[in-house]
Protein backbone atom coordinates (compact mmCIF):
# COMPACT_ATOMS: atom_id res chain seq x y z
CA UNK A 1 0.00 0.00 0.00
CA UNK A 2 1.02 3.50 -0.74
CA UNK A 3 0.80 6.17 2.03
CA UNK A 4 -2.22 8.69 0.91
CA UNK A 5 0.38 11.58 0.49
CA UNK A 6 2.82 9.11 -1.47
CA UNK A 7 1.47 8.81 -5.17
CA UNK A 8 3.06 8.46 -8.49
CA UNK A 9 5.91 10.43 -8.97
CA UNK A 10 5.22 13.00 -6.17
CA UNK A 11 8.54 14.00 -4.11
CA UNK A 12 6.60 12.24 -1.30
CA UNK A 13 6.74 9.17 -2.66
CA UNK A 14 10.01 9.49 -3.82
CA UNK A 15 11.00 10.11 -0.39
CA UNK A 16 9.33 6.69 0.62
CA UNK A 17 10.97 4.41 -1.87
CA UNK A 18 14.17 5.98 -1.28
CA UNK A 19 15.10 7.70 1.58
CA UNK A 20 16.00 6.40 5.28
CA UNK A 21 15.07 8.70 7.41
CA UNK A 22 17.11 9.86 11.08
CA UNK A 23 15.07 9.38 14.35
CA UNK A 24 11.86 8.53 12.43
CA UNK A 25 9.46 6.15 13.15
CA UNK A 26 10.23 3.76 9.62
CA UNK A 27 6.56 1.85 9.95
CA UNK A 28 4.49 5.07 10.28
CA UNK A 29 7.00 7.10 7.75
CA UNK A 30 5.37 4.74 4.76
CA UNK A 31 2.15 5.64 5.69
CA UNK A 32 2.49 9.37 6.67
CA UNK A 33 4.97 10.14 4.03
CA UNK A 34 7.57 12.92 4.99
CA UNK A 35 6.61 16.68 5.74
CA UNK A 36 8.87 18.53 3.11
CA UNK A 37 10.20 22.01 3.83
CA UNK A 38 11.09 23.59 0.88
CA UNK A 39 12.61 27.22 2.21
CA UNK A 40 13.62 29.72 5.13
CA UNK A 41 13.57 33.34 6.03
CA UNK A 42 14.06 35.18 9.53
CA UNK A 43 12.69 33.00 12.08
CA UNK A 44 10.36 31.14 9.61
CA UNK A 45 10.36 28.29 7.29
CA UNK A 46 7.97 26.92 4.37
CA UNK A 47 7.12 23.59 3.33
CA UNK A 48 6.22 22.59 0.29
CA UNK A 49 2.30 23.23 0.62
CA UNK A 50 3.51 27.25 1.34
CA UNK A 51 2.34 26.88 4.74
CA UNK A 52 4.93 28.98 7.10
CA UNK A 53 5.83 27.75 10.60
CA UNK A 54 7.98 29.94 13.36
CA UNK A 55 10.65 27.71 13.74
CA UNK A 56 10.54 27.13 17.30
CA UNK A 57 13.71 24.52 17.75
CA UNK A 58 15.90 26.36 15.24
CA UNK A 59 15.68 23.50 13.18
CA UNK A 60 17.19 20.72 15.86
CA UNK A 61 18.66 23.44 18.26
CA UNK A 62 21.33 24.82 15.96
CA UNK A 63 20.19 27.56 13.23
CA UNK A 64 20.86 30.35 15.76
CA UNK A 65 20.53 32.73 12.93
CA UNK A 66 17.89 31.95 11.56
CA UNK A 67 17.26 30.52 8.05
CA UNK A 68 18.13 33.38 5.80
CA UNK A 69 21.37 35.41 7.14
CA UNK A 70 23.07 36.25 3.92
CA UNK A 71 26.45 37.00 4.93
CA UNK A 72 26.84 33.11 5.68
CA UNK A 73 25.77 32.71 1.81
CA UNK A 74 28.56 35.22 1.25
CA UNK A 75 31.18 33.58 3.13
CA UNK A 76 30.45 30.03 1.64
CA UNK A 77 30.50 31.45 -1.68
CA UNK A 78 34.10 33.60 -1.31
CA UNK A 79 35.40 30.44 0.36
CA UNK A 80 34.14 28.00 -2.43
CA UNK A 81 35.77 30.02 -5.15
CA UNK A 82 39.37 30.90 -3.51
CA UNK A 83 39.73 27.01 -2.07
CA UNK A 84 36.76 25.02 -1.77
CA UNK A 85 38.64 22.58 -0.12
CA UNK A 86 41.83 21.30 1.52
CA UNK A 87 42.81 19.50 4.34
CA UNK A 88 44.70 19.60 7.66
CA UNK A 89 46.40 16.00 8.57
CA UNK A 90 50.12 16.07 8.14
CA UNK A 91 50.68 19.65 9.13
CA UNK A 92 48.67 21.00 6.27
CA UNK A 93 46.61 23.65 7.16
CA UNK A 94 43.93 26.85 5.82
CA UNK A 95 43.76 30.30 6.54
CA UNK A 96 39.77 29.53 7.99
CA UNK A 97 40.83 26.97 9.86
CA UNK A 98 43.82 29.21 11.42
CA UNK A 99 41.66 31.77 11.91
CA UNK A 100 38.77 30.13 13.36
CA UNK A 101 41.29 27.98 16.10
CA UNK A 102 42.66 31.11 16.63
CA UNK A 103 39.14 33.05 17.12
CA UNK A 104 37.73 30.46 19.10
CA UNK A 105 40.51 30.31 21.77
CA UNK A 106 40.00 34.01 22.13
CA UNK A 107 36.09 33.27 22.97
CA UNK A 108 36.51 30.52 25.43
CA UNK A 109 35.85 31.78 28.74
CA UNK A 110 38.16 29.11 30.27
CA UNK A 111 42.04 28.03 29.25
CA UNK A 112 42.17 25.91 26.82
CA UNK A 113 44.77 25.44 24.71
CA UNK A 114 44.20 23.88 21.34
CA UNK A 115 41.02 23.13 19.04
CA UNK A 116 40.53 20.47 17.15
CA UNK A 117 37.85 20.10 14.34
CA UNK A 118 35.13 17.95 13.41
CA UNK A 119 31.94 17.63 11.63
CA UNK A 120 29.10 16.68 14.08
CA UNK A 121 28.23 17.12 17.88
CA UNK A 122 28.50 13.40 17.83
CA UNK A 123 32.50 13.68 16.06
CA UNK A 124 32.99 16.14 18.79
CA UNK A 125 31.85 14.19 21.86
CA UNK A 126 33.35 10.81 19.96
CA UNK A 127 36.80 12.24 19.66
CA UNK A 128 36.63 13.28 22.91
CA UNK A 129 36.46 9.85 24.46
CA UNK A 130 39.49 9.14 22.71
CA UNK A 131 41.41 11.98 23.94
CA UNK A 132 40.20 10.83 27.46
CA UNK A 133 42.01 7.25 26.57
CA UNK A 134 44.90 8.80 24.84
CA UNK A 135 45.43 11.05 27.86
CA UNK A 136 45.65 8.03 30.51
CA UNK A 137 47.78 6.58 27.99
CA UNK A 138 50.17 9.28 27.42
CA UNK A 139 50.59 9.38 31.31
CA UNK A 140 50.91 6.28 32.14
CA UNK A 141 46.99 5.54 33.93
CA UNK A 142 46.18 3.10 31.28
CA UNK A 143 43.65 1.43 33.41
CA UNK A 144 41.82 5.36 33.86
CA UNK A 145 39.94 4.54 31.09
CA UNK A 146 35.72 4.62 32.03
CA UNK A 147 33.59 7.60 31.33
CA UNK A 148 30.53 8.64 33.35
CA UNK A 149 27.72 10.43 31.96
CA UNK A 150 24.30 10.60 32.67
CA UNK A 151 21.01 9.17 32.19
CA UNK A 152 18.89 11.47 29.89
CA UNK A 153 22.36 12.99 28.67
CA UNK A 154 22.35 13.12 24.63
CA UNK A 155 26.05 13.62 23.29
CA UNK A 156 25.31 11.90 19.81
CA UNK A 157 24.94 8.50 18.11
CA UNK A 158 28.42 7.28 16.93
CA UNK A 159 29.18 4.51 19.19
CA UNK A 160 31.08 6.00 22.28
CA UNK A 161 28.94 8.86 21.66
CA UNK A 162 25.61 6.53 22.11
CA UNK A 163 26.60 4.78 24.79
CA UNK A 164 27.76 8.23 26.79
CA UNK A 165 23.58 8.74 25.31
CA UNK A 166 21.31 8.22 28.64
CA UNK A 167 18.36 7.07 26.38
CA UNK A 168 17.11 4.04 25.97
CA UNK A 169 16.51 4.40 22.42
CA UNK A 170 19.73 4.94 21.76
CA UNK A 171 20.99 1.58 23.53
CA UNK A 172 18.51 -1.16 23.30
CA UNK A 173 18.23 -2.44 19.83
CA UNK A 174 22.26 -1.45 19.24
CA UNK A 175 23.87 -3.21 22.04
CA UNK A 176 24.99 -0.42 23.60
CA UNK A 177 26.24 1.30 26.01
CA UNK A 178 29.98 -0.44 25.56
CA UNK A 179 31.69 -1.45 28.61
CA UNK A 180 33.89 1.78 30.29
CA UNK A 181 30.90 3.91 30.11
CA UNK A 182 28.63 4.46 32.96
CA UNK A 183 25.63 6.57 33.65
CA UNK A 184 24.83 8.21 37.06
CA UNK A 185 21.81 9.81 37.94
CA UNK A 186 19.48 12.52 36.30
CA UNK A 187 19.89 16.22 38.00
CA UNK A 188 16.06 17.02 37.32
CA UNK A 189 14.93 18.57 40.87
CA UNK A 190 11.26 18.39 39.91
CA UNK A 191 11.08 14.80 39.18
CA UNK A 192 13.85 13.18 41.17
CA UNK A 193 13.95 15.27 44.47
CA UNK A 194 12.32 13.12 47.53
CA UNK A 195 9.46 14.99 49.32
CA UNK A 196 10.79 18.34 51.36
CA UNK A 197 14.63 18.04 49.66
CA UNK A 198 16.13 21.60 48.82
CA UNK A 199 17.01 22.12 45.68
CA UNK A 200 20.92 22.78 47.46
CA UNK A 201 20.21 19.08 49.32
CA UNK A 202 19.11 17.56 45.89
CA UNK A 203 22.36 18.54 44.39
CA UNK A 204 24.14 17.56 47.72
CA UNK A 205 22.70 14.05 47.45
CA UNK A 206 23.55 13.73 43.36
CA UNK A 207 27.21 13.93 43.87
CA UNK A 208 27.00 11.95 46.59
CA UNK A 209 25.66 9.10 44.67
CA UNK A 210 28.24 10.15 41.91
CA UNK A 211 30.80 9.49 44.37
CA UNK A 212 29.68 6.31 45.42
CA UNK A 213 29.79 5.33 41.88
CA UNK A 214 33.26 6.44 41.33
CA UNK A 215 34.20 4.29 44.87
CA UNK A 216 31.77 1.20 43.86
CA UNK A 217 34.47 1.11 40.05
CA UNK A 218 37.55 2.07 41.79
CA UNK A 219 38.36 5.81 41.13
CA UNK A 220 41.76 4.31 39.17
CA UNK A 221 39.37 3.42 36.59
CA UNK A 222 37.36 6.50 36.09
CA UNK A 223 38.48 8.96 33.11
CA UNK A 224 36.06 11.13 32.94
CA UNK A 225 32.81 12.56 33.51
CA UNK A 226 30.65 14.84 30.38
CA UNK A 227 27.89 16.56 31.15
CA UNK A 228 26.03 19.07 29.06
CA UNK A 229 25.83 22.29 31.15
CA UNK A 230 21.92 22.05 30.43
CA UNK A 231 20.47 18.87 28.92
CA UNK A 232 18.42 19.56 25.94
CA UNK A 233 17.13 16.19 24.08
CA UNK A 234 16.78 14.55 27.40
CA UNK A 235 13.40 17.02 27.94
CA UNK A 236 15.71 20.50 28.85
CA UNK A 237 16.87 19.90 32.26
CA UNK A 238 18.27 22.72 33.76
CA UNK A 239 20.66 21.62 36.82
CA UNK A 240 19.77 22.55 40.53
CA UNK A 241 21.83 25.36 42.29
CA UNK A 242 25.05 24.09 43.42
CA UNK A 243 25.26 21.09 41.50
CA UNK A 244 27.46 21.44 39.28
CA UNK A 245 30.22 23.09 41.94
CA UNK A 246 29.31 19.74 43.85
CA UNK A 247 30.18 17.87 41.17
CA UNK A 248 33.69 19.21 40.15
CA UNK A 249 34.75 19.10 43.98
CA UNK A 250 34.26 15.06 43.37
CA UNK A 251 36.36 14.94 40.22
CA UNK A 252 38.86 17.12 41.73
CA UNK A 253 39.02 14.54 44.45
CA UNK A 254 39.62 11.73 41.85
CA UNK A 255 41.88 13.30 39.63
CA UNK A 256 39.20 12.61 36.81
CA UNK A 257 38.42 14.63 33.70
CA UNK A 258 35.62 17.28 33.25
CA UNK A 259 34.35 17.11 29.52
CA UNK A 260 31.21 20.23 29.08
CA UNK A 261 29.04 19.05 26.12
CA UNK A 262 28.04 22.73 24.61
CA UNK A 263 26.89 21.22 21.55
CA UNK A 264 23.35 22.84 22.49
CA UNK A 265 24.43 25.26 25.19
CA UNK A 266 27.39 26.82 22.97
CA UNK A 267 27.37 30.16 21.29
CA UNK A 268 24.60 32.61 23.06
CA UNK A 269 21.77 29.82 24.14
CA UNK A 270 22.15 30.62 28.31
CA UNK A 271 22.56 34.64 27.70
CA UNK A 272 26.44 34.02 27.77
CA UNK A 273 28.73 33.01 25.11
CA UNK A 274 29.21 29.67 26.36
CA UNK A 275 27.52 28.20 29.47
CA UNK A 276 30.93 27.13 31.00
CA UNK A 277 30.30 30.91 32.29
CA UNK A 278 26.64 30.54 33.21
CA UNK A 279 26.86 27.59 35.32
CA UNK A 280 30.64 28.46 36.31
CA UNK A 281 32.05 25.15 34.96
CA UNK A 282 36.00 24.08 35.14
CA UNK A 283 36.00 21.75 31.74
CA UNK A 284 39.26 20.24 30.98
CA UNK A 285 37.90 19.92 27.34
CA UNK A 286 34.71 21.40 25.37
CA UNK A 287 32.56 20.39 23.08
CA UNK A 288 30.80 22.62 20.54
CA UNK A 289 29.06 22.00 16.89
CA UNK A 290 25.48 23.57 15.76
CA UNK A 291 25.74 27.28 16.42
CA UNK A 292 29.75 27.39 15.60
CA UNK A 293 28.29 27.79 12.32
CA UNK A 294 24.47 28.55 12.91
CA UNK A 295 24.19 25.34 11.34
CA UNK A 296 25.22 26.64 7.92
CA UNK A 297 27.70 24.36 7.34
CA UNK A 298 28.24 21.09 8.97
CA UNK A 299 31.42 21.67 11.92
CA UNK A 300 32.15 20.94 15.07
CA UNK A 301 35.03 21.35 17.58
CA UNK A 302 36.64 19.88 20.65
CA UNK A 303 38.52 22.35 23.21
CA UNK A 304 41.49 20.65 25.18
CA UNK A 305 43.47 22.17 27.82
CA UNK A 306 47.00 22.41 28.51
CA UNK A 307 47.39 19.35 30.78
CA UNK A 308 46.27 17.20 27.81
CA UNK A 309 48.00 18.70 24.74
CA UNK A 310 51.16 18.56 26.97
CA UNK A 311 50.83 14.56 27.33
CA UNK A 312 49.18 14.20 23.97
CA UNK A 313 52.53 16.05 22.23
CA UNK A 314 55.01 14.26 24.05
CA UNK A 315 52.89 10.80 23.60
CA UNK A 316 52.75 11.13 19.77
CA UNK A 317 56.40 12.70 19.44
CA UNK A 318 57.40 8.70 20.98
CA UNK A 319 54.60 7.48 18.45
CA UNK A 320 55.24 9.46 15.67
CA UNK A 321 51.36 10.71 15.29
CA UNK A 322 48.49 11.31 16.66
CA UNK A 323 45.97 9.33 14.49
CA UNK A 324 42.84 10.61 15.03
CA UNK A 325 41.27 13.07 12.39
CA UNK A 326 38.55 13.25 9.89
CA UNK A 327 39.31 14.19 5.82
CA UNK A 328 36.74 17.59 6.64
CA UNK A 329 38.32 18.51 9.73
CA UNK A 330 38.38 22.33 9.35
CA UNK A 331 36.91 22.08 6.49
CA UNK A 332 37.28 25.67 4.85
CA UNK A 333 34.27 26.77 3.60
CA UNK A 334 32.70 25.41 7.10
CA UNK A 335 35.63 27.23 8.82
CA UNK A 336 34.82 30.16 6.66
CA UNK A 337 30.60 30.35 7.70
CA UNK A 338 32.05 29.40 11.20
CA UNK A 339 33.74 32.40 11.18
CA UNK A 340 31.45 34.46 9.96
CA UNK A 341 28.68 33.60 12.71
CA UNK A 342 30.76 34.45 15.01
CA UNK A 343 31.64 37.46 13.71
CA UNK A 344 27.84 38.56 13.24
CA UNK A 345 27.40 37.50 16.73
CA UNK A 346 29.80 40.07 17.88
CA UNK A 347 29.25 43.12 15.37
CA UNK A 348 25.27 42.62 15.79
CA UNK A 349 25.26 42.36 19.48
CA UNK A 350 23.41 38.62 19.35
CA UNK A 351 23.95 38.31 22.95
CA UNK A 352 22.76 41.07 24.46
CA UNK A 353 20.04 40.39 22.15
CA UNK A 354 19.30 37.25 23.63
CA UNK A 355 20.02 38.78 27.26
CA UNK A 356 16.86 41.58 26.37
CA UNK A 357 14.49 38.21 24.94
CA UNK A 358 14.92 35.62 26.93
CA UNK A 359 12.93 37.72 30.24
CA UNK A 360 9.55 37.62 27.86
CA UNK A 361 10.54 34.39 26.51
CA UNK A 362 11.16 32.62 30.26
CA UNK A 363 8.10 34.83 31.64
CA UNK A 364 5.90 33.36 28.51
CA UNK A 365 7.59 29.84 28.86
CA UNK A 366 6.30 30.04 33.16
CA UNK A 367 2.55 31.18 31.89
CA UNK A 368 2.03 27.94 30.46
CA UNK A 369 1.90 26.42 33.88
CA UNK A 370 -2.35 27.92 33.85
CA UNK A 371 -3.17 25.15 31.58
CA UNK A 372 -4.45 21.78 33.85
CA UNK A 373 -1.53 19.23 32.25
CA UNK A 374 1.53 21.41 32.15
CA UNK A 375 3.01 19.98 35.43
CA UNK A 376 5.84 21.71 35.12
CA UNK A 377 8.17 24.58 32.88
CA UNK A 378 11.41 24.77 33.05
CA UNK A 379 14.23 26.76 31.21
CA UNK A 380 17.66 29.40 30.94
CA UNK A 381 18.15 31.78 28.42
CA UNK A 382 16.47 30.97 25.11
CA UNK A 383 16.00 27.11 25.41
CA UNK A 384 12.92 25.92 27.54
CA UNK A 385 10.11 22.79 28.05
CA UNK A 386 7.27 22.35 29.29
CA UNK A 387 6.19 19.03 30.65
CA UNK A 388 2.70 17.38 30.12
CA UNK A 389 1.50 15.33 33.14
CA UNK A 390 -1.91 13.21 33.92
CA UNK A 391 -1.96 14.74 37.62
CA UNK A 392 0.13 18.02 38.36
CA UNK A 393 0.01 17.71 41.97
CA UNK A 394 1.18 13.50 41.67
CA UNK A 395 3.36 14.38 38.91
CA UNK A 396 1.69 11.43 37.69
CA UNK A 397 2.75 10.70 34.00
CA UNK A 398 0.72 11.08 30.81
CA UNK A 399 -0.28 7.61 29.39
CA UNK A 400 0.49 6.20 27.16
CA UNK A 401 3.79 7.99 27.67
CA UNK A 402 5.00 10.33 25.18
CA UNK A 403 1.58 10.61 23.32
CA UNK A 404 0.20 14.09 24.55
CA UNK A 405 3.89 15.30 23.48
CA UNK A 406 3.66 14.30 19.92
CA UNK A 407 -0.15 14.94 20.04
CA UNK A 408 0.71 18.86 21.28
CA UNK A 409 3.62 19.04 18.56
CA UNK A 410 0.77 18.27 15.63
CA UNK A 411 -1.72 20.99 17.23
CA UNK A 412 1.18 23.53 17.74
CA UNK A 413 2.01 22.64 14.00
CA UNK A 414 -1.39 23.28 13.04
CA UNK A 415 -0.99 26.89 14.82
CA UNK A 416 1.96 27.50 12.81
CA UNK A 417 4.91 26.52 14.97
CA UNK A 418 7.68 23.94 14.54
CA UNK A 419 8.46 22.63 18.80
CA UNK A 420 9.74 19.21 19.46
CA UNK A 421 8.42 16.63 21.86
CA UNK A 422 11.17 14.68 23.83
CA UNK A 423 8.55 12.25 25.50
CA UNK A 424 6.02 14.10 27.02
CA UNK A 425 8.16 17.26 27.27
CA UNK A 426 7.94 19.94 24.78
CA UNK A 427 11.32 22.02 23.85
CA UNK A 428 11.77 25.27 22.70
CA UNK A 429 14.50 26.63 21.54
CA UNK A 430 14.09 29.01 18.59
CA UNK A 431 16.71 30.89 16.25
CA UNK A 432 18.77 33.70 18.69
CA UNK A 433 17.76 36.19 16.55
CA UNK A 434 14.11 35.82 17.28
CA UNK A 435 12.49 39.64 18.62
CA UNK A 436 10.06 40.32 21.67
CA UNK A 437 7.52 40.38 19.26
CA UNK A 438 8.07 37.22 18.13
CA UNK A 439 8.42 35.55 21.01
CA UNK A 440 4.46 37.16 22.18
CA UNK A 441 3.41 35.74 18.78
CA UNK A 442 5.14 32.05 19.21
CA UNK A 443 3.56 31.70 23.07
CA UNK A 444 0.06 33.08 21.82
CA UNK A 445 -0.04 30.60 19.36
CA UNK A 446 1.17 27.38 21.52
CA UNK A 447 -1.60 28.52 23.62
CA UNK A 448 -3.70 28.36 21.15
CA UNK A 449 -2.72 24.95 20.92
CA UNK A 450 -2.85 23.84 23.99
CA UNK A 451 -6.57 25.02 24.21
CA UNK A 452 -7.22 23.02 21.38
CA UNK A 453 -5.60 20.06 22.58
CA UNK A 454 -7.48 19.84 26.27
N1 LIG B 1 25.87 16.69 22.13
C1 LIG B 1 24.74 17.35 22.40
C2 LIG B 1 24.60 18.07 23.69
C3 LIG B 1 23.70 17.38 21.47
O1 LIG B 1 22.56 18.02 21.75
C4 LIG B 1 23.87 16.71 20.24
C5 LIG B 1 22.79 16.75 19.22
O2 LIG B 1 21.68 17.15 19.45
C6 LIG B 1 25.06 16.03 20.00
C7 LIG B 1 26.04 16.05 20.97
C8 LIG B 1 25.27 15.29 18.72
O3 LIG B 1 25.37 16.15 17.67
P1 LIG B 1 25.18 15.65 16.15
O4 LIG B 1 23.73 15.30 15.97
O5 LIG B 1 25.62 16.82 15.34
O6 LIG B 1 26.07 14.47 15.97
Amino acid sequence: DTAPTAKGNSAASRDIASYLHPYTNLATHEKTGPHIISKGHGIYVTDDNGRDFIEGMAGLWCASLGFGENRLVKAATKQLETLPYYHTFASRSTNPAIDLAEKLLELVPVPMSKVFFANSGSEATDSAVKMVWYYHNAIGQPEKKKIISRKKGYHGVTVAAASMTGLPGNHKMFDLPIDRIIHTETPHYWREAQPGEEEEDFATRLAEQLEDLIQAEGPETIGALIAEPIMGAGGVIVPPRTYFEKVQEVLDRYDILFIADEVICGFGRTGRMFATETFRLKPDMITVAKQLSSAYQPISALFINDRIYQAAKKASDEIGTFGHGFTYSGHPVAAAVALETLKIYEEDGIIDHVRNVMSPFQKRLKDLNKFEHVGETRGRGLIGAFELVQDKCLKTPMQPVGAAGKAVVAKCMDHGVILRALGDSVAFCPPLIITEQQVHDMFDKVEAALGDWH
